[in-house]
Order: C-alpha cells, then sequence, then structure tokens
C-alpha cells in the first residue's frame, strides 16, 4: 500500500439537493492531502427493493434531515476507514456493506453509503492525477456516451400532473454531442412555443421537463415529433423518443391509474403499441409496476417493432434483480444509479453482468440531484450505453450536459 494513498481524514456535511432537501456531503482525504468529494443525490419514484435512504424522521425538514447519517459517518464508519488506502475500492465498499450487514443498506443508509464510496473513488482518481472520466476507464477509446435528454416530465416529478414521468429524445445513431445539444435547444425552444401558442405551459417540473395541462401521453408525443420535424430531423431516424413510464408510481391494487382513469396491464399495454406504432417510441423505462417481471417479458416477446424495454425500478442496478431479469428475459437495457445499490463496487458489477449478456447500461441522474457532476465522469470511464439527465432548465442538470463539453474536449 503506497503511504500517500491512506485515508487521514473523512469529513461530512449536510448540503441540499434540487428540491431542497438535505443531502450529504463528503470529503475523503488521505495523508498527502489528495481528497475526492461527493454529493449523494436522491430520488422521488423509488423502487421497492433499492438501498434505503437514512432520514431523521423527526420534526427538522419534514423528518428529511440526515443528522444520524452525519453522526454515523463522524462517530463510527470514519473509524473502519481511516487508515485504510482509497485506491482499494473494493475494500473501502466491502467496509460499508459488512458494516451495514442488510440487503438494503438499512442501518447506514444508501446516502451515507454512495456519498462515502464515490468521494473515495474520486480521492483516488485526484491521488494518481487521472480525471475521473479517465480513471480505471473500461474502454481504450473514451467516448461520449449517446445522450438521453428529457423534454416533457411527470409523475411523482410534477405532482401527477401527466401520468408517465419521463418523454425524452436521444440519438439514434453516431452523433456529433454539440449538434445534438443544438438540436435539442431547439425542439426545447419549439416544444414551448407551442405550448404558449395552446395557452399550456405551466413551468418545468423537477427534472427540467416541462408539464403541460390536460393533454395525454399521445398529445405528448405528437408534440414532440412535430418539433423534431420543426427542426428538419426524422424522428424515429435521426432522434429517437424513449418513454419512462415509472409504472409502479401508478400502480395500485391490479390496476394502472391514467389520468384518474384506472387501467388494466394489457389496456396499458395497448397503449405502448400505440406509441410505438404511430409516435416513434423506440424505448419503454419500467412499463410495469416493479414485481411484475412477467409482463415485462410478455412486452419483450411481443416487442411490436424495435422497442427496447428498460429496467430501473424493476432492477435498482442490483446484479441479484439483473440476473433474475435476464433469466426471465424482461429487459434490453438497465437504469444504473449509484445510490440504488450504494456503492461504485456494486454499480460497476451490475454494468459488468449486464454487458456480459448484451444489456445496453444506462446511467442516470436521480430527480433530487446537485451540481456534483461524477455521473458524466462515470459514464464515460465506465464506457455506459446512455447518459440518462433532465433538461436544460435546471442547473443540476445542464451541469451534467456542460461537464460533457469539457471531458470531449479532453478526448479529440
Ligand atoms: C427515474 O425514475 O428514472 C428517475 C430519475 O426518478 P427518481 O430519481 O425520482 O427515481
Ligand atoms: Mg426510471
Amino acid at each position: 500500500m503506497k503511504d500517500s494513498s491512506i485515508i487521514e481524514k473523512v469529513l461530512c456535511r449536510r448540503v441540499y439537493d434540487s428540491r431542497g432537501n438535505p443531502t450529504i456531503e463528503v470529503e475523503v482525504i488521505t495523508k498527502s492531502g489528495a481528497s475526492g468529494r461527493a454529493i449523494c443525490p436522491s430520488g422521488a419514484s423509488t423502487g421497492n427493493n433499492e438501498a434505503l435512504e437514512v432520514r431523521d424522521n423527526d420534526d427538522r425538514y419534514n423528518g428529511k434531515d440526515i443528522k444520524k447519517g452525519l453522526d454515523l459517518i463522524k462517530n463510527k464508519i470514519s473509524k473502519l476507514i481511516v487508515g485504510t488506502s482509497c485506491e482499494d475500492q473494493s475494500k473501502f465498499d466491502k467496509i460499508l456493506k459488512d458494516f451495514d450487514g442488510s440487503d438494503q443498506k438499512k442501518l447506514i443508509g444508501g446516502n451515507v453509503s454512495t456519498s462515502l464510496s464515490i468521494a473515495n473513488y474520486l480521492c483516488a482518481s485526484n491521488l494518481n492525477n487521472v480525471p475521473a472520466f479517465d480513471f480505471h476507464a473500461k474502454s481504450k477509446k473514451l467516448k461520449i456516451p449517446n445522450p438521453e435528454i428529457q423534454i416533457f416530465g411527470g409523475g411523482a416529478h410534477s405532482g401527477n400532473q401527466n401520468s408517465f414521468q419521463d418523454f425524452l429524445i436521444y440519438p439514434i445513431d453516431n452523433f456529433n454531442y454539440e449538434e445534438f445539444l443544438h438540436n435539442v435547444y431547439q425542439i426545447l425552444n419549439h416544444t414551448k412555443a407551442t405550448l404558449i401558442k395552446n395557452n399550456n405551459f405551466f413551468g418545468y417540473c423537477d427534472e427540467g421537463g416541462f408539464f403541460p395541462n390536460n393533454i395525454n401521453q399521445f398529445d405528448i408525443c405528437e408534440i414532440i415529433n412535430e418539433s423534431i420535424l420543426k427542426n428538419k430531423l426524422t424522428p424515429g431516424k435521426d432522434l429517437g423518443i424513449s418513454i419512462d413510464v415509472a409504472a409502479s408510481n401508478l400502480y395500485s391494487e391490479g390496476t394502472y391509474n391514467l389520468y384518474n382513469k384506472f387501467i388494466s396491464k394489457n389496456e396499458l399495454s395497448n397503449i405502448f403499441g400505440k406509441l410505438i406504432k404511430e409516435f416513434n417510441v423506440s424505448l419503454i423505462e419500467d412499463p410495469f409496476h416493479d414485481e411484475d417481471f412477467e409482463s415485462f417479458s410478455s412486452l419483450k416477446v411481443k416487442n411490436y417493432g424495435s422497442v427496447q424495454i428498460i429496467g430501473d425500478d424493476l432492477t435498482c442496478s442490483s446484479s441479484k434483480l439483473l440476473n433474475k431479469a435476464i433469466k426471465r428475459n424482461c429487459i434490453d437495457g438497465i437504469i444504473i444509479k449509484i445510490n440504488q445499490c450504494g456503492s461504485v463496487s456494486e454499480a460497476l458489477e451490475t454494468i459488468e453482468l449486464a454487458k456480459k449478456h448484451n444489456i445496453k447500461t444506462i446511467l442516470s441522474a436521480r430527480s433530487g440531484d446537485t451540481e456534483d457532476v461524477f455521473l458524466s465522469h462515470f459514464a464515460v470511464a465506465w464506457d455506459v450505453d446512455m447518459i440518462k439527465v433532465g433538461s436544460f432548465s435546471r442547473s443540476e442538470r445542464t451541469s451534467k450536459w456542460n461537464e460533457l463539453v469539457r471531458i470531449e474536449e479532453n478526448l479529440k
């Protein structure tokens, strides 16, 4: 073990995410003065099986304060970490996992372990003077992953104004990142103009997409298609349209609540058929609730054309759940959110497994996010297929897209 890599100090503090909720920031500092800092993001539409957040549940911040987590780091966890090497990420993450001892990080919380784990990874990258986008890179040829950006938001991110949570666009094939950002700008502006013309511009939801009133998933997709066409591009050829149904959020006792109408999974499946055939939707995330592996599988088998089915709440970035989804032929792609599983090592294990089985890997931001840009770096270093982030109207989202601009300069 290099002496310079030995962790000397772990600092932590309360900072705030994009919803104004308290969250944990950690700094890991070595004897030689190298340091790494990370802030944990937070989800709103969380999967049943993801790592739990440790919150105080008292009278401060509506019970959402994280003092318990900060005390755990200061009084217990830092004692286990100080004196170890920041370069041994698996050992670092195993210390956290063993201390916690549960499947869902019930004791220390995914928020405590994620902030520590990422801060340690960034500390090791700084110690070695290697930028994080190139640290332990999984490919010799670094590249910007295919970007997936939100145009409309809904679900838990908009007080359920729209039923589906995300309507996004992404380049179908080879893309030029700068050109893609320009196209996104144009499409957002065409979309905003249409909403204003129809008296239906009400602002932005948690991830920066528009949320209109009184129009459904077909109307929303029609506006996106029109905006793409106005920009002289072809939907389904140049740009794909994707949706995140976040269906667990709509599900209760056998039915799905779509705009206050309760429908069966078969009716929901028919809606997907129409979105695919008539509105160029080519990627669907979490089409059914997160315990219904069977319906994921039937939709994948039915495959109305060439739609790809993506697991998020279904798989919770866990290798165990991914294995189950692979065995049951449920998905073509998987969302990876580090705080769903709680550590860099666990996220990487799931990514490796996905790559081995040709499952598309999509590294994603959370709806409660911050200015931290580790996501952009990891997306490049880990050679994932796509990066999914919200829209231009919110700085905690734009920060990720901007960091990729800076990273790209270094790849040329
Ligand atoms: C998502 O479901 O893809 C998402 C980003 O939402 P959240 O962070 O609220 O889970
Ligand atoms: Mg999702």
